[in-house]
């Protein structure tokens, strides 16, 4: 590991998965993010503490033997992307050394990405090839377009690689994986399961010792 190496905020990796944008890809979850959307479906990833601290290279490992099954791209989800925008823009190089494609979950828009002039995220934007970008709201569910979960979002081709074709009109889908007894979950659930396998157990009161159940 070189002392320049990114080392990037991780809350979950599925290397290959069709449940995160077109074809399969190799999806990474970062740890942290600043928004606040109501109903976000990932709040376990949005403290900036927790996750796993990961070389690049490490990551890059992955990919490569992800691209062995087949993958066309990577997904980078969170957590918010653009809030780790130097290694998600590394990352996205890999990607696109690879011939890759790249795309970006951001709960900013493009606008407010473009506004701040910031070279990581320049960066990361000049090599994504799809960006679903604002912030997420839970009193618009999208229905129609896949992969997207509500409707003031928007879908931005920034590269000539994919357009709005039948893939984004097919349902949603959830994939379920225990693996090495560490069970993840990606997708899309259906609305009324948002959330319902992360969310913590309620606190269960303990009975007074001469209670009893009425
Ligand atoms: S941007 Fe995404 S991860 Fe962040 S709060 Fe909104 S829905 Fe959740």
């Amino acid at each position: 590991m070189s002392a320049q190496e990114e080392i990037l905020s991780v809350a979950q990796i599925v290397p290959v998965t069709e449940a995160e944008g077109p074809g399969r890809r190799f999806a990474l979850w970062f740890q942290g993010c600043p928004l606040r959307c109501p109903g976000c479906c990932n709040p376990e990833m949005l403290s900036f503490e927790g996750g796993q601290a990961i070389p690049l290279s490490r990551i890059v490992h992955q990919l490569d033997e992800a691209k062995t099954q087949g993958i066309e791209g990577i997904t980078l989800l969170g957590g918010e992307p653009t809030a780790h925008a130097s290694g998600a823009a590394a990352l996205a190089r890999s990607a696109r050394q690879r011939g890759l494609s790249v795309m970006v979950f951001s709960g900013f828009t493009l606008a407010e990405l473009l506004h701040r002039h910031e070279a990581a995220i320049d960066e990361l934007l000049s090599l994504t090839d799809i960006l679903v970008d604002g912030p997420y709201d839970p009193t618009q569910p999208d229905s129609t377009r896949r992969w997207i979960g509500s409707r003031n979002q928007q879908i931005h081709f920034l590269t000539q690689r994919y357009h709005f074709d039948e893939s984004w009109k097919q349902s949603n889908t959830l994939e379920i994986r225990l693996i090495d007894g560490i069970l993840t979950v990606n997708g899309f659930p259906s609305r009324s399961a948002v959330g319902l396998w992360k969310r913590p157990k309620p606190r269960r009161s303990l009975p007074l010792a001469n209670s009893s159940d009425s």
